[in-house]
């Protein structure tokens, strides 16, 4: 019932259908979409939907589902989310990102051990397509996800960065290396990784718009919080996210920014209506590559990813509120929670 309620209400702030018409999307369970939820949806003003897809997920689900999508004339994308992957980490733990360089991530797992010489901290589970076998591995991966099922309309491939706390900070969005320290276990990649991985995954499956969403860095005001001390606003983060970011604001395709504001410990005093932060990051994607000698992402192409999940309806509005204000191309209301989560995980490194 309160998912109906927050579909009607987003359908009365949704914007009006253009030429280029905006995307007004969920993210979901294929499981979740009957015809009832496909008919509310079409009555809300939304005009496509998301489907999570995972090894786990039903192919027969995702069928149907789609079937139904198509009945309500709602286009269907599907949504893998790439990096963090527990299934890969289990299989090959020597792929994961690792918590190299600063300490303090430690404030959060203030019992976990020390790595002997021979071991490294891993960030369980995630698994970035930064270095060559990451990325061959997640390649295969996604491309098997795909086999079998009907062509999307588009497909959202989440978490093309490093992992969280990538200085070791601590901060859920510091993700601008996956390895910030002399322990590798495998090959780092270039800048164009994540370029690199959506021409590969376009290649492999011929869906026709592969999307990749994108996760902003630290901000200035997260140096005594989120960041415990560490100058990393002012250091290399935001370089680096400039350098991964331009190939991929030089390709055709729109790009998906992910801001479940919660989640993300954004929903912060100092942003207005709570969900300001959402305009704010949108406005970031241009001002930041634009100070790191990056290509700016202009508001239009951006879709925005909100979150649906652990919130009120007024708290969905007001983040599209906030994604409209800012100029974004579209959105995307999640209704699944994004998992977000690491942990330190010892492996062998030698
Ligand atoms: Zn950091
Ligand atoms: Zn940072």
């Amino acid at each position: 019932m309160r998912s109906f309620l927050l579909l009607l209400i987003c359908g009365l702030i949704a914007t009006s259908v253009s030429a280029a018409e905006p995307l007004r999307a969920v993210l979901l369970d294929a499981a979740q979409l009957d015809d009832v939820r496909a008919q509310t949806l079409r009555l809300a003003d939304f005009n496509a939907v998301v489907f999570v897809v995972e090894a786990d997920t039903s192919r027969r689900e995702i069928v149907r589902a789609s079937a139904t999508a198509k009945r309500h004339d709602l286009p269907c994308y599907f949504w893998i989310e790439v990096a963090r992957c527990p299934r890969l980490a289990d299989e090959r733990p020597e792929l994961m990102a690792s918590l190299q360089g600063h300490l303090e991530w430690r404030r959060f797992y203030p019992n976990s051990q020390e790595p002997r010489d021979d071991e490294v901290v891993k960030t369980y589970p995630w698994v970035p397509i930064l270095s060559r076998e990451g990325f061959d591995a997640q390649l295969a991966r996604v491309t098997k996800l795909l086999d079998g099922l009907p062509t999307p309309s588009g497909l959202f491939l989440n978490d093309l960065q490093g992992a969280p706390s990538a200085c070791g900070c601590g901060h859920p969005l510091c993700r601008w290396t996956a390895d910030y320290g002399p322990k590798r276990t495998n090959t780092k990649l270039g800048p164009d990784a994540a370029a690199q991985f959506v021409e590969q995954v376009q290649k492999k499956t011929r869906v026709p718009l592969v999307i990749p969403v994108w996760a902003t860095e630290c901000e200035a005001h997260d140096k005594p919080t989120l960041c415990a001390g560490i100058g990393c606003f002012e250091g290399l983060c935001w370089k680096e996210f400039a350098k991964q970011l331009t190939p991929l604001a030089e390709r055709p395709e729109p790009l998906a920014l992910l801001l479940p504001f919660r989640a993300f410990e954004r929903d912060l005093p100092i942003y207005p209506d709570r969900a300001g932060w959402v305009r704010e990051a949108v406005e970031l994607m241009q001002a930041q590559p634009a100070r790191h000698r990056g290509t700016p992402v202009p508001p239009e192409r951006l879709i925005a990813v909100l979150q649906g999940w652990d919130v009120t309806n007024r708290e969905v509005m007001a983040q599209i509120a906030q994604a409209q204000l800012a100029g974004a191309g579209g959105f995307i209301v999640s209704l699944v929670p994004i998992e977000q989560d690491w942990e330190p995980r010892l492996v062998r490194w030698k």
